[in-house]
């Protein structure tokens, strides 16, 4: 299992941001997000999504974030601008986290909002960047769930919709699945 961890949301604000995080997590192949503090807030509307265009996904909260990456069982994986180039360790990763195998560990991505805790670093098997230039927690993992899983959340399978985007060169159509 893949879990992202959203840490340090502002209320006010992260809203959409924190959506966003959840709903990128769920759509390019992790299978729960986990939302720090306030950001719980925003937990309904990724459960909405999920409702209307399937799963599995889950959301879950903690006001306990140090302690949920210190104590994960797992390798834990911190998206940072300041971490080690991720094409240089994502083959790690993948090899650590068992990712394309049977024999699969459950790998934290920690994301942050405003600064993250010292703490986080420290806990962190791999703190990873995405170039080592400053952008966003929705783009970093966007690209890191991409190289994680070299492209096969793409051709994922959704259970449980109650809408299917039908893909169109042109104009929108939408269908109940069969
Ligand atoms: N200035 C903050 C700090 O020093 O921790 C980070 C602010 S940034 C808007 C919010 C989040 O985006 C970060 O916590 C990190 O998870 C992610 N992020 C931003 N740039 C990144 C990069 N180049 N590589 C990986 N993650 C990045």
């Amino acid at each position: 299992e893949v879990a992202v961890l959203r840490l340090g949301h502002r209320p006010g604000r992260d809203e959409r941001t924190t959506t966003h995080v959840g709903l990128t997590a769920r759509a390019l192949g992790a299978d729960r997000v986990i939302l720090a503090g306030s950001g719980a807030g925003r937990g309904e509307t990724i459960e909405d999504i999920t409702d209307r265009f399937g799963g599995p996904f889950s959301v879950e909260s903690t006001d306990e974030p140090i302690a949920t990456v210190e104590n994960w069982e797992g390798p834990v994986v911190h998206l940072t601008m300041y971490g080690l180039p991720i094409q240089e360790v994502e083959g790690e990763i993948r090899d650590v986290a068992g990712i394309g195998s049977d024999d699969t560990e459950d790998l934290l991505v920690v994301v942050g909002a405003e600064k993250v805790p010292f703490d986080v670093y420290e806990a962190a098997a791999f703190n990873v960047a995405v170039t080592n230039q400053p952008h966003s927690e929705i783009a970093s993992l966007a690209v890191f769930l991409d190289r994680l899983f070299e492209g096969r959340e793409l051709d994922r399978e959704w259970t449980n919709a109650q809408q299917v985007v039908v893909p169109k060169a042109e104009g929108k159509q939408v269908t109940e699945p069969e």
